[in-house]
């Protein structure tokens, strides 16, 4: 759990110029790759976090036109917070902001009342944990990516964490086990199995925030509920941001923003919002939900 902290060193340097390198492709993280930003001279270490965030009036264009506007919400230790809107309302932007990469127009992103501007930004990169629709393997055995949460790891320890994900079961299924090599596409497993493989190396990494962008293709419901209950112990005790697609998940969470236009229009729980007759009803008692999210 989280009272580990992993000291910045070498091989947690080169760990996050590969992850920067890999997720190049991602939409999530991908401006922090267009506009590096140095860490001031003053800047903060990051120890282990609580996992309090907040955003408060927050203003954010990329080019002329601002993308969000006066966005404020906070999420305590802990919370799963998920977004909600139609296609281009600024979810992923949201979540882009959090890694301090790129700076605001106006406003203040706070992870534990710090100002993220002030932290060193490398490690309060490795304390975001991050599980995409898409998760990014690379080239080499499942061990290899697994341990690519936590690069000084031992094989238990990998193995532990694949077990909490759900994975160790069809791993240990395939002739080669966890040295099984995947292709650059991730060949010869499922998408779920990717997904399997992508929380057991968020679980290895043991951040305090999670960014999870659900799943949107169909995955086979055995899987399914694999995935769930994996990323159930993976959420548990972390502060997560959800980009969800899902009404359970939704349904679920502790808050949810609804986002439209670069602005929050609604914020609360599935039951206030319901009460508040307004555009998440409107979602939930259309019936295809699925197709506007
Ligand atoms: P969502 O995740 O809700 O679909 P996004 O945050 O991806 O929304 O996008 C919000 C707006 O910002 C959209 O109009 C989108 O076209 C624009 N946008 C997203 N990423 C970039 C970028 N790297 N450069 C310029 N505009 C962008």
């Amino acid at each position: 759990s989280r009272q580990f902290t992993r000291p910045l060193n070498d091989l947690a340097n080169q760990f996050n110029t590969l992850l920067s390198a890999l997720a190049g492709a991602e939409r999530v993280f991908d401006i922090m790759d267009e506009h590096p930003e140095e860490d001031g001279v003053n800047a903060l270490p990051v120890k282990s976090l609580e996992g309090h965030v907040a955003f408060k009036r927050v203003g954010f264009s990329y080019g002329e036109t601002p993308t969000l506007q006066n966005v404020s919400f906070e999420a305590k230790p802990g919370e799963t917070v998920a977004f909600v809107g139609p296609t281009g309302a600024g979810k992923t932007t949201i979540i882009n902001l959090l890694t301090g990469f790129y700076p605001l127009n106006s406003g203040v992103i706070e992870v534990d009342g710090y100002d993220i501007t002030i932290l060193k930004k490398e490690e309060l990169r490795q304390q975001l944990g991050v599980v995409l629709q898409d998760s990014f393997l690379f080239q080499g055995t499942i061990m290899e990516n697994i341990r690519y949460g936590r690069l000084n790891a031992t094989n238990d320890e990998v193995i532990e964490a694949a077990k909490l994900a759900n994975a160790h079961g069809f791993i240990s299924y395939l002739p080669k086990g966890y040295k099984t090599s995947l292709t650059q596409d991730g060949g010869g497993i499922s998408q779920g199995q990717k997904q399997l493989i992508s929380i057991a190396r968020a679980i290895l990494a043991d951040p305090a925030i999670l960014i999870l962008d659900e799943a949107t293709s169909s995955i086979d419901t055995v899987t399914e509920m694999k995935i769930q209950e994996a990323l159930k112990r993976l959420m548990a005790g972390r502060t997560s941001f959800v980009i969800a697609h899902r009404l359970n998940t939704i349904e679920a969470a502790d808050k949810i923003i609804v986002l439209q236009e670069g602005t929050i229009t609604e914020k609360g729980s599935h039951e206030e919002l319901m009460n508040e007759r307004g555009f998440y009803y409107e979602l939930q008692t259309s019936k295809n939900m699925d197709t506007i999210l």
